[in-house]
């Protein structure tokens, strides 16, 4: 897979639930899926996207979600399909859970801040961020406002910076370019610094130029390809990416270079 294009941030659901958890997401934040939430349309839509790989980032939104969603990651776990598990922050134990996860083989897990109710620099979630470190797994993180919410600065990149701070260490990725749709307040704190971000439902907000800006000013190392499907179209998600020109390099790193140097460590 080595010139594969890799996308970091996706989600699919067993098929027994995909077209009731694609509705009720729909639903609750205005919006329309561009596939039905299967693993098998998601690698079709990879297929004619010209993607190798697809991260699914789970979220556990009530503790006990954890046990079904580990199985269910294992079932689907493939080389094109690298399942990120979910820990919910009011787990009786989230740092067993988080050695469950390593045990199993896992390279990460997900967290969403809105849908799992929490801030994302709250003292709670330490214990967590430093087990995840210690396991070298990597944390996709939602960061920024969502669509679906009140916008509470739940993840934004002050607390980005707090959580930063106090873990260096901790292989964080901060969604939707650092924090979605609060881009002015990444482009004070997080642009330039040593931050992984990945690109997801933030091109056709942002705009071309802006983008562009934001990409070239920031390490070329820290900047990863994601889509979000889907809720955001591969396709059309590489073509706008393509269609920034940030040069050859900067391109192949950020389409999977990255990505694969991150998931391999
Ligand atoms: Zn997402």
């Amino acid at each position: 897979m080595s010139n594969e294009i890799v996308d970091f941030h996706a989600h699919a659901f067993p098929d027994a639930l995909a077209a009731r958890a694609v509705g009720q997401l729909e639903h609750g934040g205005g919006v329309k899926a561009f596939l039905d939430g299967r693993v098998s349309s998601l690698l079709a839509s990879m297929d004619g996207a010209g993607i190798g790989t697809s991260v699914i980032c789970s979220i556990a939104t009530k503790p006990e979600q954890f046990e079904p969603i580990m199985k269910w990651s294992k079932q689907i776990a493939s080389p094109r399909i690298v399942p990120f598990p979910s820990i919910h922050p009011r787990s009786p134990d989230p740092v067993g859970q988080a050695r469950q996860v390593a045990e199993a083989g896992f390279a990460g897990i997900k967290l969403h801040p809105y849908y799992q109710d929490f801030n994302i620099d709250d003292e709670a979630l330490f214990p967590l961020y430093r087990a995840l470190d210690e396991l070298g797994l990597i944390l996709v993180c939602h960061t920024g406002f969502d669509f679906a919410f009140p916008r509470e600065r739940k993840a934004d990149p002050v607390r980005v910076l707090r959580v930063v701070e106090r873990v260096p260490s901790l292989k964080l990725v901060t969604s939707h370019m650092g924090a979605w749709d609060d881009w002015d307040e990444v482009g004070k704190y997080l642009i330039g610094k040593p931050i992984t971000m990945d690109i997801s439902l933030s091109l056709d907000l942002l705009g071309r130029e802006r983008a562009r800006e934001m990409l070239l000013s920031h390490p070329a190392d820290r900047v990863l390809f994601g889509t979000d499907s889907p809720w955001g179209s591969q396709p059309e998600t590489v073509q706008a990416l393509r269609a920034l020109e940030l040069g050859e390099e900067r391109e192949q790193r950020l389409l999977g270079k990255n990505a694969r140097g991150l998931l391999e460590a």
